[in-house]
């Protein structure tokens, strides 16, 4: 009787399968070896579906790669490939990995053949200085990596891997990964993007992001780290579905930290912090108007825990708040001292309620 576990499946894959990884092949010794390989396993070059090559010292693309008709998966990473011709047109490749090769925007066919099987490619850790308009060849595209370039700039035709009516939305493209790249505006054309999952710009010098990224309604992660931020569209409130939003080492954060040096209150101050905190009495003719209008002009620090007041001399505070319960956003907020924010973890700042926080960040 015929067992079909998912060992057999897993069988069948390997039957599938050739791995050629980190062999030390060149052009000449991989056709000899491929050749004695398919010889030896009795294999046609159609029964292969996935092939691993990676890690191997192809400068060109090994060309008898392009007699397997139905292969499905390729991963070609790491060999110092130059050049790349249109691997699309041979077979239905649905993943296709180049990671770390030196391929640029020279290395590439003018066009690919238009292909409606691929659904990942991962041309991370290249020498692309532009953004390879080729790939838009590849409509039902879901995962696009394009991380660890020097491209200075996303397709304003990036739009075409939005296939929102002719697909069901299956086949739109549901991750834009663009990090470590040289980005210096991100197009309004990215808002077409409507099944966008996660859009990752990290690493770039990206100075503002377009309005209409509110359109993105499905995005869930947002990877903003390292760039040039110095504010974010207040657009950014409406995606609902966001859960992950990195903006460390951006301007809107780094300089408000930057600026969070203590110094010491004056006597004034201390003197009008005693009076407030221990709710002495004065009567008006007893002190000059200034000294009255300077007492009516305190603040009490935020912290909930803290009775404190203070007048000229506050302690600035970033501090990340969940809003909305969906995601953490940077606030920035006064303090009486700098006590306050090392004791502060255990308080919950109340959005509605504190009128001393000011969201600086979303206008
Ligand atoms: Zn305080």
């Amino acid at each position: 009787m015929e067992n079909y576990t998912s060992d057999s499946s897993d069988n069948d894959s390997a039957n599938k399968t050739l791995d050629f990884s980190y062999l030390s092949l060149d052009g000449d010794s991989f056709t000899k070896y491929l050749e004695d390989i398919l010889i030896n396993n009795k294999k046609t070059y159609d029964e292969i579906e996935n092939i691993s090559i990676h890690h191997n010292h192809f400068e060109l693309f090994p060309e008898p790669l392009l007699k397997f008709n139905n292969l499905k998966t390729l991963d070609i990473s790491s060999n110092g490939l130059t050049v790349l011709p249109d691997i699309f047109k041979c077979c239905n490749l649905t993943t296709f990995t180049a990671r770390n090769n030196n391929l640029t925007n020279e290395s590439l066919p003018k066009t690919f053949s238009v292909n409606y099987s691929c659904r990942e490619l991962n041309l991370n850790g290249n020498c692309f200085t532009e953004f390879p308009e080729q790939i838009l060849d590849l409509i039902n595209l879901k995962y696009l990596y394009l991380g660890g370039n020097k491209i200075t700039s996303i397709s304003r035709n990036i739009g075409k891997l939005s296939n929102i009516c002719r697909t069901m939305m299956l086949c739109s493209l549901q991750i834009l990964s663009m990090g470590g790249n040289a980005l210096t505006e991100i197009p309004a054309s990215v808002g077409q993007l409507k099944m966008l999952h996660a859009l990752v710009l990290c690493d770039n010098q990206i100075e503002c992001l377009p309005s209409n990224i509110t359109q993105l309604k499905h995005l869930k992660s947002l990877l903003l780290h390292k760039n040039h931020l110095r504010t974010l569209p207040p657009e950014i409130v409406l995606l609902k579905n966001l859960t992950e939003l990195s903006l460390r080492d951006n301007p809107l954060v780094v300089r408000f930290v930057s600026d969070m040096t203590y110094n010491p209150a004056s006597l004034l101050e201390l003197a009008a912090r005693t009076i407030k905190l221990h709710n002495l009495k004065i009567k008006k003719w007893e002190i000059p108007q200034t000294l009255t209008a300077y007492l009516e002009s305190g603040h009490r620090c935020v912290n909930p825990n803290c009775q404190g007041v203070y007048f000229d001399n506050r302690v600035e505070h970033i501090k990340f708040v969940d809003f909305c319960g969906k995601y953490r956003i940077p606030l920035l907020q006064y303090l009486c001292s700098s006590k306050c924010i090392q004791g502060g973890s255990c308080y919950d700042v109340q959005l509605s309620k504190s009128h001393m926080m000011r969201k600086v960040l979303l206008g």
